[in-house]
């Protein structure tokens, strides 16, 4: 087998982006009041050693960091699904926008071993892809993929992926130089066995197609040419992530996420950070998942409980005890209009507040 590895050239950016400056609030508890925690209905939210310890009507205030939310709503900070930290290192602009965690979908490998403090971060470090494939010979020449040239090199790529704390594996099916069909299966089935879940980058039909038969598990964006009835069944009980602005918001690329989403898929919120620019929640990009015909509702649980269940963040994406005191307050409800989400008037941060 044969596995070269592309690593050089791209400085490592941990020390500059460490978030674990923040310290836990270390007066008791706090307790915001008079909100309206959305999906549950009224109720006060405290927080205490960075975790929500009780929800419900007329907590007790005494020792506690009074926050009054009255005429507020409440919810689950947002997560990422698709960010390149490595390119654009701004994890603490990340969280201040009111992001808690994201899922890094091609850094070199090194990134795999750097700190992010309080801002969790699933990361898929370089893809697994042919040799001269997507993207080492354009903007990821510099490390953000480990070139196979074959099926028992691909394997191999996982399991070095794997040792090097990836959480889970990027392949791009892209057209160009490759992996063939064996190969990407070969791969996605080695990520299996290991309990990681499999993204593609495909963009096309025939791509998207291609990447269902492999057995992968996620689409790294919404595909931009209009999709058969049968490659968009094929992805039922998967997922896509959105990435609308990324690539424009055209009509054919909405109509795949409907149509995906009418199909069974998981709907993840996603914006391709690095290449796009707006480190907090995307106002650009809610508004595009609205003009695709996704409701308030399915806009909220794309970017908390749907990530949160999917990527096994599992103190993330509800308000409810025992999850992290990561949430935002709002000052409109966002299942009345979800562009709220964009400008959270508070953010916390496993129980410290970022704005
Ligand atoms: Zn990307």
């Amino acid at each position: 087998m044969t596995l070269l590895l592309l690593l050089a050239c791209v400085p490592h950016p941990a020390s500059a982006t460490d978030t674990s400056a923040p310290v836990p609030t270390a007066v008791g508890s706090v307790l915001l009041v008079g909100g309206t925690v959305v999906g549950l209905g009224a109720a006060d939210v405290r927080i205490g050693d960075g975790k929500i310890v009780e929800v419900g009507a007329g907590l007790d205030r005494v020792g506690a960091v009074v926050v009054d939310v009255t005429g507020r709503f409440l919810v689950p900070s947002f997560i990422d699904s698709h960010v390149h930290l490595a390119y654009l290192p701004a994890e603490s602009e990340m969280a201040d926008g009111g992001i808690a965690a994201a899922v890094d979908l091609a850094a070199p490998i090194e990134f795999l071993a750097a700190p992010h403090g309080s801002f969790r971060v699933v990361a898929a470090g370089p893809m697994v892809t042919a040799v001269a494939g997507y993207p080492t010979r354009s903007w990821g020449s510099g490390g953000y993929g480990l070139e196979c040239v074959d099926a028992a090199g691909a394997v191999a790529a996982v399991d070095t992926l794997h040792a090097a704390g990836a959480e889970v594996i990027k392949l791009p099916i892209t057209g160009g130089d490759q992996l063939d069909a064996a190969s990407l299966k070969a791969a996605a089935a080695r990520a299996h066995e290991l309990g990681l879940p499999v993204v593609s980058h495909a963009l096309s039909d025939s791509e998207a197609a291609a990447a269902a038969v492999a057995g992968v598990d996620v689409l790294a964006h919404t595909p931009v040419s209009t999709l058969s009835a049968a490659t968009a069944a094929a992805w039922k009980g998967r997922a896509v992530v959105t990435t609308l602005g990324a690539f424009g918001g055209s009509s054919a690329t909405l109509g795949n996420l409907i149509t995906l989403r009418n199909a069974g898929a998981t709907v993840l919120y996603g914006t391709d950070f690095g290449n796009t620019r707006d480190a907090g929640i995307d106002g650009h990009e809610l508004e595009l998942m609205a003009a695709a015909g996704l409701t308030p509702g399915e806009i909220l649980a794309s970017g908390t409980s749907a990530p949160a269940a999917f990527w096994g963040l599992d103190d993330l994406g509800a308000i409810a005890v025992g999850k992290a005191g990561s949430l935002l307050v709002l000052t409109a409800d966002p299942l009345g209009d979800a562009g709220v989400l964009a400008e959270p008037e508070q953010v916390w941060l496993t129980g410290v507040r970022r704005r």
